[in-house]
Order: structure tokens, then C-alpha cells, then sequence
């Protein structure tokens, strides 16, 4: 288990499990050739992905970011991508209950960032974090509806019956949820995509989630064919840098299998590199 305390936060990171993403996919027109130095690929030219999630405990508010993949997936895409469903265990064994969670924050609504924020309940659903006040862009929420390019990737079943019950916020914007956790949006992956900004101590820790999803996507160009906006992905990356690398914010990395988070940081030759933080 990894964990990190940021001034008077205490981080610690869970995840889903690892599921399996196509290669060529994730890292989008950057040449097999290449990635393939970073990355193990397996006989389909898939590359193992982790659903990293992070719990926060404020003090006051034990914060859930992001939630997997959860336990729902329709048959053909649980073959497609694996559905290992480990969240909740992995949560237990944290020293955490569903019921401990006051804040759940999801940076998108793609089926792999907010699939336990619901569970099967009858024919319907329920919350699986029963005292958590939920949040997610209003855009984000609408782009769900609209059946674009990645509406394979939305089920309206993990936000819809929250939003009906006034569980979950529909935010516009850059907001602070409670005083030290707000979130920022960084257009590109989708156009209302939110990270999440921790802030303790003098220190920040930042879930920057599918703008920058494992380690070896750091390089500005290095987008993955998901994006629906790449150009402002190297934009808002840019942007990003500018803040993370000068201020050594941690970073944490939604998608990383290995890493949950580290600290990014440009070597001698101007190239971006991850820098582990002392594990306990
Ligand atoms: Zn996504």
C-alpha cells in the first residue's frame, strides 16, 4: 500500500486492479518502436493499465478520487478490458468502509473513473458510497448524453440516478469542494476534464488523471489516440508543467500500474522524467 502525507492530509493509494488497454490506443501515434521500450505488450498488442484511485483524510472529510471500473460492465466489454473489481477490497483493507466516505470526486464520467460510484440494487442502483456527496463537471455530465465519438465509453447508470437524487453536483468550472480540495478542468482528454488539487502545508499533490495517465506519458507529444482534443492536451500539459515542475507538486497518475504517484520533474536534457517520493 502506497501512502503520502501532504502537510496535514493523508493520501493513500488504492486501485480497481489492473485491466488491459490497446497499445496502439494508449499511446496514439507514437510508434510501437517506442513504446514498447517502456511497456510490456502482450499477444493482442495490449498493455496493462491500473485504475488507480486515492483516498484523502483531511480531518474532517475522507475524500474518495475517482472509482474504477467497478462491477457492472456489460459482458463484451469486461472480456474486452477485464473488470477485476477489486476497489472495495482494496478499501477495507485501507482501514476504510463505504460509509467512511464523505466526498467522492470523479475527474470524468468514462466507465473506467466512476464505475463504483454505483452498485446494482433490484433492477436498479445505489449509491455504493451511501453518505458521499459526489461531484463532476456539468459539461462533462452533458458530453455523457451527446453520443459522440467515446459515447461507448458512458453508462449512464454510474452518475444518472445520482444526479436524479441530488447526490451528485454538477459543477461549473474550477471550484473548492472544502478548503485545501478543489478541482481545475484541463481540456483535451475530454473538453470538461477535471483534476484534482490538494493542497497542505505549503504542499500540493495534484490528480491530474487521463491528461497525463501512467509515467510513460509524460512527454508532451506522447497523447493518447483517446484524447478528443490532443492539441489542448499539449496545451493544458504545458500548462500544467509550468506549476507541477516548479512547485514540486506531487503528481498522481490514474492509469499507471506501477506508480501511483511521484513527483515529475525535466533532467538535464529538458526531457520529463518521474521521480518516486519515499514509500511507507
Ligand atoms: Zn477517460
Amino acid at each position: 500500500m502506497h501512502r503520502f502525507t501532504l502537510g496535514d492530509f493523508e493520501l493513500t493509494a488504492i486501485s480497481d486492479g489492473i485491466y488491459h488497454l490497446d497499445g496502439g490506443a494508449f499511446f496514439g501515434i507514437v510508434p510501437k518502436v517506442l513504446w514498447e521500450k517502456k511497456v510490456a505488450v502482450d499477444a493482442e498488442n495490449r498493455v496493462p493499465a491500473g485504475l488507480n484511485s486515492v483516498v484523502v483524510r483531511t480531518g474532517g472529510e475522507t475524500v474518495l478520487i475517482e472509482t474504477g471500473i467497478g462491477n457492472k460492465l456489460p459482458k463484451k466489454m469486461a472480456e474486452i478490458y477485464g473488470q477485476p473489481a477489486r476497489l472495495l477490497e482494496e478499501l477495507n483493507a485501507a482501514g476504510f468502509s463505504p460509509e467512511d466516505i464523505s466526498l467522492v470526486i470523479n475527474t470524468h464520467l468514462h466507465f473506467d473513473h466512476c464505475g463504483w460510484n454505483t452498485v446494482r440494487r433490484g433492477s436498479g442502483v445505489a449509491p455504493a458510497f451511501p453518505r458521499a456527496k459526489y461531484y463532476v463537471q456539468e459539461g462533462e455530465w452533458k458530453h455523457a448524453h451527446e453520443n459522440q465519438r467515446d459515447g461507448v465509453s458512458y453508462f449512464t447508470e454510474n452518475y444518472d440516478p445520482l444526479v436524479e437524487s441530488g447526490q451528485m453536483t454538477l459543477l461549473r468550472g474550477n471550484h473548492e469542494i472544502v478548503p485545501g480540495i478543489s478541482v481545475e478542468v484541463f481540456p483535451g482528454h475530454t473538453r470538461d476534464m477535471q483534476a484534482v488539487m490538494l493542497r497542505s502545508g505549503g504542499q500540493t499533490a495534484c490528480y491530474i488523471s487521463d491528461l497525463i495517465p501512467t509515467s510513460a506519458h509524460l512527454d508532451l507529444n506522447w497523447v493518447m489516440g483517446f484524447d478528443l482534443y490532443p492539441l489542448e492536451t499539449i496545451e493544458s500539459r504545458k500548462r500544467y508543467y509550468a506549476r507541477a515542475v516548479a512547485e514540486k507538486w506531487l503528481t498522481m497518475f490514474t492509469h499507471d500500474p506501477n506508480l501511483p504517484w511521484a513527483h515529475v520533474e525535466k533532467d538535464e536534457n529538458e526531457r520529463m522524467r518521474a521521480n518516486k517520493p519515499g514509500q511507507i
